[in-house]
């Protein structure tokens, strides 16, 4: 009879490199974890959108079902066509075809940006999201944070940017900068004169930009302003449809590199895309030219989708003030970046020394789940957190969005009616705050 054999792993020890699995995917198992045993949780930690993808993409995706050729790497020449003239019209952004590069997500994208340099120094706001820093070590780039406060808004300025610089250990080694706004975690966006100081700074150190400006089109009054409109020579523009149009496994994403790259560099993210990911899925691509129409079903699917983010985002902001915590009103996407240090000394009797202790006891207590202000780069002493207020049917609030139509003033009995979730989980999570 054959004996079940335990299988050794054939590596030899101190072989593996150290990843750790992204924080925010750990915090949705412990979440699912405890919901299994019967527990509301509160999923505030998780940013996908409640948005439904719009039915005109989906019709095209499951018409194209049957499409199975490999594309170009480069992506489908219609989509890239697509995707230029609708960052044109929408947002003024001068784009040739040429200059856009599809792919299976933007975090692809971002990657293969920095895996073109052979060596990189990467400017990281702190807080930022996730994923930058892993990557940057994956390729043997040194990562370099910059720090921000909640007093500057979270925003980087020319000075810590200038320290950042002054602080490489090889100033021949070229810099990037990851800048993301609307953004994860925070939710605020930079005004057009913030964005003219830093493309100073940009200019006088020649940094490569990778405005991730994948929450772009969610900026909540429709006013973004790209930073290539700033800084063309050198930005390279990442987004996608995982979060305007609400499709994150469908795994689109997109960049526009800058003219000036458009030689050596982009051969080089192509050749990494042909070596790695080959092409973004071909029905996908398809389903992504019938997304990229700036036409009036696009613009009406944005503008209520805008609207029920800033009535929400507003009113949880709001809510958490009055319950005596720091945080911003936010400008775009669906994250606020709260900041506890008021609740400092009650919490540590409780404890909560720590970003996470503090998440950890809000999970257990409040059935509340927020990602822990560590996990974006932040002191674990800090006590912050990201708050991702996406815990509602997308479908049923763009329906009563609607039906109310855009003159209407939406006020809180909307809000308890479209976002029920959201607002029993931030009152859950204010009387436990009293409660300290
Ligand atoms: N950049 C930011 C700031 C994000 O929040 C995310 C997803 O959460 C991404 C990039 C990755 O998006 P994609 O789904 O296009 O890979």
């Amino acid at each position: 009879m054959l004996q079940a054999r335990k299988l050794e792993s054939p590596l030899p020890k101190m072989s593996l490199r150290n990843v750790e699995k992204s924080q925010t995917l750990l915090l949705n198992e412990q979440s699912r974890m405890l919901e299994g045993s019967g527990r509301e949780i509160f999923k505030f930690g998780f940013g996908q959108s409640p948005f439904p993808p719009p039915e005109k993409a989906v019709s095209a995706l499951k018409s194209a079902a049957h499409r199975k050729e490999y594309t170009p790497v480069q992506g489908i020449p219609e989509l890239r066509k697509a995707i230029a003239a609708f960052h044109s019209e929408a947002e003024g952004l001068d784009v040739t075809s040429d200059r856009v590069l599809i792919a299976p997500g933007s975090k692809i994208i971002i990657y293969a940006a920095m895996a073109a340099l052979e060596r990189a120094d990467v400017l990281v706001p702190a807080p930022s999201w996730v994923s930058y820093v892993p990557q940057a070590r994956l390729l043997g780039h040194s990562p370099i944070l910059v720090s921000t406060s909640f007093k500057s808004r979270w925003r980087v300025t020319p000075e810590a940017l200038e320290r950042a610089v002054a602080s490489k250990k090889d100033s021949a080694v070229p810099t990037i900068l990851i800048l993301n706004y609307p953004g994860n975690p925070d939710g605020l966006t930079y005004t057009s004169d913030e964005l003219e100081e830093l493309t100073g700074v940009f200019r006088r150190h020649r940094i490569l930009v990778i405005a991730d400006e994948i929450y772009g089109l969610l900026n909540h009054q429709g006013t973004h302003q790209p930073l290539a409109l700033f800084y063309p020579e050198a930005t390279i523009t990442t987004g996608g449809l995982s979060k305007w149009c609400g499709a994150g496994g469908w795994r689109l994403g997109m960049g526009i590199l800058p003219e000036s790259l458009c030689g050596d560099y982009k051969d080089a993210v192509l050749g990494i895309a042909s070596e790695t990911f080959s092409c973004a899925p071909t029905p996908i691509q398809i389903a992504a030219c019938e997304a990229y129409q700036w036409n009036r079903e696009t613009q009406d699917f944005l503008t209520h989708q805008r609207r029920l983010l800033a009535l929400l985002g507003g009113w949880v902001a709001t809510r958490l003030k009055l319950a005596g915590v720091d945080v911003h009103m936010p400008h775009g996407g669906f994250y606020l970046f709260p900041e506890f240090t008021s609740f400092g000394e009650k919490l540590e009797q409780h404890g909560v020394k720590s970003a996470s202790d503090f998440c950890a006891k809000l999970l257990a207590d409040a059935g509340v789940a927020l990602l822990p202000g560590d996990a974006f780069g932040m002191p674990t002493a800090h006590l912050c957190a990201r708050l991702a207020y996406v815990d509602f049917d997308g479908s049923k609030a763009l329906s009563l969005s609607k039906e109310r139509g855009l003159e209407a003033v939406l006020d809180d009995a909307f809000v308890r009616e479209a976002f029920p979730r959201t607002e029993k989980g931030v009152r859950k999570m204010c009387e436990w705050l009293a409660s300290l």
